[in-house]
């Protein structure tokens, strides 16, 4: 490999929208014919809807083909065959991996993967990391346990297979982290941003140590929405003195989009891998305009042992309206990742969607990275309270911060906030990922 070489794949990463959406509709034509063929789950599903392979001629057949929803694959696994069901496309002898879900969302689904399958993850990931930066002089520390959650694995095979050299940063505990970034010089680090955050404050706080000298110089996030909210990718940025990337991915799906080097706001999808369709929550029409906001139907096109055929993610994306000006053809998701439809909620008749609380509190000086909100019924109206906490230089500035808090969210939300401000290290603290969004009202 060409370390100077600017794509990891200069021919599907160039390629013209026309040829892309050709070779998209070829792979979703292979990859259904699969499923039809080696799945009774999947063929049950699509004999019941009435489609076949030899229906899909055009990308208005493949609207035709039913989604998949998380809560089918849950209820067909553990189940016989066990432990994967029905939707098992190989021999459970050519299974080489396991993984699972996170399980925030319910109980967890099982992912079972070939070789080639993990092959296949891993040069999705090589795509991220070049895009990125990464070359084979970087020394990249891994800051988890991955345990059985796939993305730090294959970013961590990837990161080999482009010629990196990996430090997985396993069972240490953060300070012990922090200290081995510094003894090894370690130039990029990969993270969710709760804890690239929850790293910054321990060195700085605990040990008196300032992140941003220490030598990581890219960082790249997961599991996520924070590295592409502008206020806290800045938190993030100043605090390692690093540039802070975001990608996303899914244990069900493959790691399907990447910020790349531009940083022009927004992601790119991989669509040589993937064919993301965006629909309208509402109507259930896909989106292929830019500026509407729309709920992920995604296909990876290559997968095979579970494959992840119109999986209805429930990430919120919308499509940009420009390209990148890094040169990549393949098309861009504005700002990212803006939410998951399962969280975006209605709050006083108005939409909310936490993502949006995070980038105004993140956004104010005085504030630190912690904050926490709970949405309840008080009678017949909604409540917001969002805690926050003040920074030991700013407790003089209290009400100056929030006054400030209170107008930027009416702004950025139309809603109004009941505020409490704490003091330092008040709010609990988040390992992996984070659960600062509380909507009461569901129990009640
Ligand atoms: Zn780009």
């Amino acid at each position: 490999m060409d370390t100077k070489q600017k794509y990891w794949n200069p021919v599907l990463e160039t390629l013209p929208l026309e040829k892309i959406r050709q070779l998209q509709l070829k792979k979703f034509k292979q990859i259904f014919r699969w499923t039809y063929e080696h799945s009774k789950f999947h063929r049950q599903l699509y004999e019941q809807a009435g489609v076949k392979p030899d229906d899909i001629r055009s990308f208005e057949d493949i609207r035709q083909v039913p989604k998949v929803e998380k809560s089918m694959m849950r209820d067909i696994q553990r189940k016989e065959p066990f432990p994967y069901g029905d939707a098992l496309c190989v021999p459970l002898e050519d299974v080489a991996v396991f993984r699972q879900t996170s399980g925030t969302t319910g109980q967890p689904v099982y992912q079972p993967d070939t070789w080639q399958d993990w092959e296949w993850w891993a040069e999705c990931w090589s795509y991220i990391l070049w895009a990125q930066g990464y070359r084979p002089q970087d020394r990249v520390f891994i800051p988890f346990g991955y345990n059985i959650f796939v993305a730090f694995w294959a970013g961590h095979y990837a990161a080999e297979k482009l010629g990196c050299e990996v430090v997985p940063g396993g069972v240490l505990d953060t300070k012990a982290r922090i200290l081995k970034i510094e003894e090894l010089q370690a130039t990029a680090m990969m993270g969710t941003p709760t804890y690239v955050l929850g790293m910054a404050e321990t060195a700085k706080s605990k040990m008196g140590m300032d992140p941003s000298k220490l030598p990581i110089e890219r960082i790249t996030c997961a599991g996520e929405c924070g590295a592409s909210i502008p206020s806290t990718k800045r938190r993030m940025e100043q605090a390692w003195g690093a540039k802070v990337y975001d990608h996303a991915g899914a244990t069900e799906i493959g790691a399907w989009s990447f910020e790349c080097t531009a940083q022009s706001g927004g992601m790119h999808v991989n669509e040589a891998l993937f064919l993301v369709e965006i629909e309208d929550v509402e109507t259930g029409e896909i989106i292929d305009e830019p500026g509407q906001r729309g709920k992920m139907i995604i296909t990876a096109l290559d997968r095979q042992a579970q494959p992840c055929v119109r999986f209805d993610s429930k990430d919120v994306i919308e499509w940009a309206d420009a390209p990148c000006a890094c040169g990549r053809t393949t098309r861009l998701i504005k700002g990212g990742v803006v939410g998951r439809a399962d969280d975006i909620t209605k709050v006083k008749g108005v939409l909310l969607a936490p993502s949006a609380i995070e980038e105004v509190v993140r956004d104010i000086d005085g504030l630190g990275d912690e904050y926490e909100v709970v949405v309840q019924k008080d009678g017949d109206t909604d409540r917001i309270k969002l805690r926050v906490e003040v920074l030991p230089d700013a407790e003089d500035q209290c009400q100056l911060i929030e006054n400030e808090l209170v107008d930027q969210l009416r702004l950025k939300t139309n809603l109004r906030y009941d505020i409490e401000i704490c003091g330092c290290e008040t709010l609990p603290r988040y390992e992996v990922k984070a659960k600062r969004f509380k909507d009461l009202r569901k129990k009640e």
